[in-house]
Protein backbone atom coordinates (compact mmCIF):
# COMPACT_ATOMS: atom_id res chain seq x y z
CA UNK A 1 0.00 0.00 0.00
CA UNK A 2 1.39 3.49 -1.14
CA UNK A 3 0.24 5.36 2.09
CA UNK A 4 3.09 4.63 4.43
CA UNK A 5 5.85 4.74 2.41
CA UNK A 6 8.96 7.25 2.67
CA UNK A 7 8.48 10.20 0.18
CA UNK A 8 11.52 12.34 -0.74
CA UNK A 9 10.86 16.37 -0.78
CA UNK A 10 14.49 17.04 -1.55
CA UNK A 11 18.02 15.20 -2.03
CA UNK A 12 18.87 13.69 1.80
CA UNK A 13 14.90 14.92 3.35
CA UNK A 14 12.09 12.95 3.37
CA UNK A 15 8.74 12.31 4.64
CA UNK A 16 6.40 9.62 5.82
CA UNK A 17 3.02 9.95 3.49
CA UNK A 18 -0.34 9.46 4.83
CA UNK A 19 -2.01 11.23 7.48
CA UNK A 20 1.26 11.80 9.78
CA UNK A 21 4.48 12.90 7.41
CA UNK A 22 7.26 12.30 10.19
CA UNK A 23 10.36 13.80 8.45
CA UNK A 24 13.34 11.63 8.45
CA UNK A 25 16.73 13.41 7.17
CA UNK A 26 19.65 10.49 5.64
CA UNK A 27 22.70 9.99 5.25
CA UNK A 28 22.51 6.97 2.94
CA UNK A 29 26.58 7.04 2.94
CA UNK A 30 26.62 6.69 6.58
CA UNK A 31 23.58 4.66 6.87
CA UNK A 32 22.24 7.33 9.40
CA UNK A 33 18.70 8.63 9.92
CA UNK A 34 17.55 11.86 12.13
CA UNK A 35 14.07 11.58 12.22
CA UNK A 36 12.04 14.66 12.89
CA UNK A 37 9.01 13.71 15.41
CA UNK A 38 8.05 10.03 15.54
CA UNK A 39 4.06 9.36 14.32
CA UNK A 40 1.43 8.72 16.85
CA UNK A 41 1.88 5.39 18.00
CA UNK A 42 4.25 2.38 17.75
CA UNK A 43 2.24 0.82 14.68
CA UNK A 44 2.96 4.01 12.59
CA UNK A 45 6.82 4.10 13.96
CA UNK A 46 7.72 0.29 13.16
CA UNK A 47 6.19 1.21 9.15
CA UNK A 48 8.74 3.63 9.25
CA UNK A 49 11.33 1.59 11.01
CA UNK A 50 10.82 -1.14 8.00
CA UNK A 51 11.03 1.81 5.28
CA UNK A 52 14.10 3.02 7.30
CA UNK A 53 15.59 -0.74 7.31
CA UNK A 54 15.00 -1.06 3.57
CA UNK A 55 16.99 1.94 2.78
CA UNK A 56 20.24 0.44 4.96
CA UNK A 57 19.59 3.09 7.42
CA UNK A 58 19.47 3.14 11.49
CA UNK A 59 17.49 6.19 13.16
CA UNK A 60 20.30 8.08 15.68
CA UNK A 61 17.96 10.23 16.96
CA UNK A 62 14.39 12.20 16.96
CA UNK A 63 14.41 15.63 16.77
CA UNK A 64 10.44 16.65 18.23
CA UNK A 65 9.04 19.93 16.76
CA UNK A 66 6.18 19.84 19.84
CA UNK A 67 4.84 17.91 22.41
CA UNK A 68 1.67 16.34 21.03
CA UNK A 69 0.55 13.25 21.75
CA UNK A 70 0.13 12.27 18.02
CA UNK A 71 3.81 13.96 17.30
CA UNK A 72 5.51 11.37 19.71
CA UNK A 73 3.46 8.41 19.96
CA UNK A 74 6.18 6.93 18.11
CA UNK A 75 9.31 7.94 20.66
CA UNK A 76 8.64 4.16 22.95
CA UNK A 77 9.15 2.06 19.70
CA UNK A 78 12.26 3.54 18.65
CA UNK A 79 13.73 3.23 22.71
CA UNK A 80 12.63 -0.15 22.30
CA UNK A 81 14.47 -1.01 19.15
CA UNK A 82 17.23 1.58 19.45
CA UNK A 83 18.33 1.87 22.71
CA UNK A 84 20.85 4.39 22.10
CA UNK A 85 19.04 6.98 19.94
CA UNK A 86 19.22 10.60 21.16
CA UNK A 87 16.05 12.36 21.78
CA UNK A 88 15.69 16.78 21.40
CA UNK A 89 13.02 19.17 21.78
CA UNK A 90 12.80 22.04 23.50
CA UNK A 91 12.60 23.02 27.03
CA UNK A 92 8.93 24.54 26.63
CA UNK A 93 8.23 21.42 25.20
CA UNK A 94 10.07 18.90 26.89
CA UNK A 95 8.73 19.27 30.09
CA UNK A 96 5.34 18.67 28.92
CA UNK A 97 6.51 15.28 27.05
CA UNK A 98 7.96 14.13 30.61
CA UNK A 99 5.00 15.21 32.27
CA UNK A 100 2.65 14.58 30.05
CA UNK A 101 -0.60 15.47 32.55
CA UNK A 102 0.78 19.17 32.65
CA UNK A 103 -0.98 19.10 29.44
CA UNK A 104 -4.40 17.38 29.58
CA UNK A 105 -5.84 20.50 31.30
CA UNK A 106 -7.64 21.43 27.70
CA UNK A 107 -8.87 17.66 27.11
CA UNK A 108 -11.34 18.60 29.36
CA UNK A 109 -10.97 14.90 30.51
CA UNK A 110 -13.62 13.14 32.37
CA UNK A 111 -11.62 12.02 35.09
CA UNK A 112 -9.06 14.09 37.48
CA UNK A 113 -5.41 13.89 35.74
CA UNK A 114 -2.82 11.65 37.14
CA UNK A 115 -0.75 13.14 39.39
CA UNK A 116 2.83 14.62 37.71
CA UNK A 117 5.13 12.31 38.35
CA UNK A 118 7.70 13.51 40.95
CA UNK A 119 11.57 12.55 40.20
CA UNK A 120 13.93 12.71 42.05
CA UNK A 121 16.88 15.30 41.01
CA UNK A 122 19.17 11.93 39.99
CA UNK A 123 16.03 10.10 39.01
CA UNK A 124 15.29 9.36 35.60
CA UNK A 125 11.91 10.80 34.35
CA UNK A 126 9.41 8.81 32.01
CA UNK A 127 10.75 7.77 29.03
CA UNK A 128 14.38 8.32 30.19
CA UNK A 129 13.72 11.92 29.01
CA UNK A 130 15.79 14.01 26.90
CA UNK A 131 18.78 13.29 25.81
CA UNK A 132 19.50 17.22 25.43
CA UNK A 133 17.49 20.18 24.47
CA UNK A 134 16.80 22.00 20.80
CA UNK A 135 17.81 25.42 21.13
CA UNK A 136 15.10 27.85 21.63
CA UNK A 137 15.04 31.63 21.04
CA UNK A 138 14.76 34.22 18.22
CA UNK A 139 16.48 33.90 15.19
CA UNK A 140 17.54 30.84 13.37
CA UNK A 141 19.69 28.54 15.61
CA UNK A 142 21.80 25.83 14.15
CA UNK A 143 21.93 22.03 15.93
CA UNK A 144 23.67 18.75 15.17
CA UNK A 145 23.29 15.63 15.27
CA UNK A 146 26.86 13.84 14.38
CA UNK A 147 26.91 14.44 10.37
CA UNK A 148 23.50 15.69 10.21
CA UNK A 149 23.50 19.58 10.11
CA UNK A 150 19.87 22.00 10.72
CA UNK A 151 18.90 25.03 11.47
CA UNK A 152 15.70 24.96 14.11
CA UNK A 153 13.17 28.09 13.40
CA UNK A 154 10.97 29.37 16.48
CA UNK A 155 7.33 29.00 15.48
CA UNK A 156 5.34 29.15 18.49
CA UNK A 157 1.48 29.58 18.81
CA UNK A 158 0.22 25.95 18.52
CA UNK A 159 2.30 24.72 21.53
CA UNK A 160 4.58 26.36 23.65
CA UNK A 161 7.99 26.20 22.39
CA UNK A 162 7.36 24.63 19.38
CA UNK A 163 9.77 24.38 16.62
CA UNK A 164 10.59 23.96 12.75
CA UNK A 165 13.53 21.84 11.67
CA UNK A 166 15.16 22.95 8.37
CA UNK A 167 17.67 20.83 6.74
CA UNK A 168 20.81 21.55 5.13
CA UNK A 169 18.79 20.52 1.87
CA UNK A 170 16.43 23.67 3.00
CA UNK A 171 13.43 21.52 3.67
CA UNK A 172 11.76 22.66 6.47
CA UNK A 173 9.38 21.17 8.86
CA UNK A 174 6.70 23.16 10.85
CA UNK A 175 5.28 20.42 12.89
CA UNK A 176 1.97 21.93 13.52
CA UNK A 177 2.50 25.52 12.73
CA UNK A 178 0.51 25.06 9.45
CA UNK A 179 -2.02 22.61 8.84
CA UNK A 180 -2.26 20.71 4.59
CA UNK A 181 -4.90 21.88 2.66
CA UNK A 182 -6.95 18.45 3.46
CA UNK A 183 -7.47 19.53 7.30
CA UNK A 184 -8.43 22.83 5.70
CA UNK A 185 -10.78 21.34 3.52
CA UNK A 186 -12.24 19.41 6.64
CA UNK A 187 -11.99 21.93 9.89
CA UNK A 188 -11.59 26.12 9.48
CA UNK A 189 -11.08 26.27 13.33
CA UNK A 190 -7.57 25.45 14.07
CA UNK A 191 -5.92 24.68 17.31
CA UNK A 192 -3.77 27.19 18.42
CA UNK A 193 -2.74 27.88 21.92
CA UNK A 194 -1.38 31.32 21.77
CA UNK A 195 -3.08 33.56 18.44
CA UNK A 196 -0.34 36.61 18.96
CA UNK A 197 2.18 34.18 18.83
CA UNK A 198 0.73 32.08 15.59
CA UNK A 199 0.00 35.56 14.25
CA UNK A 200 3.68 36.03 14.22
CA UNK A 201 4.12 32.66 13.34
CA UNK A 202 2.73 33.33 9.86
CA UNK A 203 4.40 36.40 9.43
CA UNK A 204 8.17 34.50 10.04
CA UNK A 205 7.07 31.66 7.23
CA UNK A 206 5.43 34.36 5.33
CA UNK A 207 9.29 35.97 4.49
CA UNK A 208 10.96 32.61 4.36
CA UNK A 209 13.05 32.35 1.67
CA UNK A 210 15.12 30.00 -0.21
CA UNK A 211 13.03 26.93 0.91
CA UNK A 212 12.89 23.90 -1.37
CA UNK A 213 10.11 22.06 0.59
CA UNK A 214 8.08 22.79 3.85
CA UNK A 215 6.04 19.83 5.13
CA UNK A 216 3.36 20.13 7.37
CA UNK A 217 3.00 17.39 9.61
CA UNK A 218 -0.71 17.44 9.31
CA UNK A 219 -0.86 17.25 5.26
CA UNK A 220 2.91 16.58 3.88
CA UNK A 221 4.49 18.56 1.45
CA UNK A 222 3.16 21.79 0.38
CA UNK A 223 3.06 23.27 -3.13
CA UNK A 224 2.06 27.32 -2.37
CA UNK A 225 3.81 27.97 1.45
CA UNK A 226 2.71 31.28 0.62
CA UNK A 227 -0.87 30.96 0.12
CA UNK A 228 -1.47 28.55 2.70
CA UNK A 229 0.34 31.14 5.48
CA UNK A 230 -2.23 33.52 3.79
CA UNK A 231 -4.89 31.39 4.22
CA UNK A 232 -4.21 30.98 7.57
CA UNK A 233 -3.64 34.18 8.54
CA UNK A 234 -7.10 34.91 7.35
CA UNK A 235 -8.65 32.09 9.07
CA UNK A 236 -7.23 33.93 12.27
CA UNK A 237 -8.46 36.88 12.00
CA UNK A 238 -11.91 35.74 10.71
CA UNK A 239 -12.01 34.03 14.10
CA UNK A 240 -10.64 36.81 16.22
CA UNK A 241 -13.41 39.14 14.07
CA UNK A 242 -16.48 36.76 14.80
CA UNK A 243 -15.53 36.57 18.41
CA UNK A 244 -15.58 40.28 18.87
CA UNK A 245 -18.78 41.17 16.59
CA UNK A 246 -20.63 38.41 18.83
CA UNK A 247 -19.38 39.96 21.89
CA UNK A 248 -20.68 43.65 20.48
CA UNK A 249 -24.06 41.55 19.73
CA UNK A 250 -24.72 40.41 23.25
CA UNK A 251 -22.81 37.17 23.56
CA UNK A 252 -21.27 37.34 26.80
CA UNK A 253 -20.06 34.54 28.36
CA UNK A 254 -17.42 31.85 27.48
CA UNK A 255 -20.57 28.94 27.78
CA UNK A 256 -22.06 31.05 25.20
CA UNK A 257 -19.59 31.65 22.82
CA UNK A 258 -18.26 28.45 22.69
CA UNK A 259 -21.82 27.24 21.72
CA UNK A 260 -21.53 29.65 18.76
CA UNK A 261 -18.25 28.38 18.07
CA UNK A 262 -19.48 24.67 17.87
CA UNK A 263 -22.25 25.42 15.56
CA UNK A 264 -20.53 27.73 13.26
CA UNK A 265 -17.65 24.79 12.92
CA UNK A 266 -19.73 21.96 13.07
CA UNK A 267 -18.04 20.28 16.04
CA UNK A 268 -19.66 17.42 17.30
CA UNK A 269 -21.75 17.06 20.71
CA UNK A 270 -18.57 15.70 22.28
CA UNK A 271 -17.39 16.31 25.12
CA UNK A 272 -13.15 16.36 23.96
CA UNK A 273 -14.76 18.34 21.41
CA UNK A 274 -16.09 20.70 23.53
CA UNK A 275 -13.25 20.88 25.54
CA UNK A 276 -10.83 21.89 22.56
CA UNK A 277 -13.46 24.30 21.72
CA UNK A 278 -13.12 25.69 25.28
CA UNK A 279 -9.50 25.89 25.20
CA UNK A 280 -9.07 27.29 21.57
CA UNK A 281 -11.88 29.73 22.03
CA UNK A 282 -10.56 31.04 25.75
CA UNK A 283 -6.43 31.52 23.60
CA UNK A 284 -8.50 33.89 20.84
CA UNK A 285 -10.33 35.56 23.78
CA UNK A 286 -6.85 36.48 25.85
CA UNK A 287 -5.67 37.47 22.17
CA UNK A 288 -8.52 40.23 21.97
CA UNK A 289 -8.12 40.99 25.90
CA UNK A 290 -4.64 41.69 25.34
CA UNK A 291 -5.61 43.96 22.05
CA UNK A 292 -7.63 46.11 24.47
CA UNK A 293 -10.93 45.11 21.78
CA UNK A 294 -12.67 43.31 25.15
CA UNK A 295 -12.47 42.85 28.75
CA UNK A 296 -13.81 40.94 31.71
CA UNK A 297 -16.08 41.39 34.37
CA UNK A 298 -17.59 39.07 36.95
CA UNK A 299 -21.23 39.71 37.36
CA UNK A 300 -23.14 37.23 40.75
CA UNK A 301 -20.28 34.57 39.91
CA UNK A 302 -20.54 34.73 36.04
CA UNK A 303 -17.29 35.95 34.04
CA UNK A 304 -19.20 38.21 30.95
CA UNK A 305 -17.54 39.62 28.61
CA UNK A 306 -18.01 43.52 27.19
CA UNK A 307 -16.38 45.07 24.38
CA UNK A 308 -13.77 47.80 24.75
ZN1 LIG B 1 0.04 19.47 17.52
Amino acid sequence: MNGWKLVQVSRGSYMLSGPYAVGVHMHETSGTAVLIDSGPDAATAERLDRELIRRGCAPIAILHTHSHADACGGDAYFISRYPSIRRYATRSAAVCMEYPSLERGWLLETEPPAPAPLSAPDEEPPFGGMTGYLPEGDGPLSFQVRNHVFTIMSLPGHSPGMVGVLTEDRVLYGGDALFGERTLSRQSLLYYSDVEQAQQTMKTLGEATGLKGYVCYHGGAVRDLNSLVIRHGTLLSDTLGFLLDSIRSGTDTLELLVQLMMEKHRLMDEVWAYGLCVSIVQAYLRALRRAGRIDAVVEQGRLIWRPC
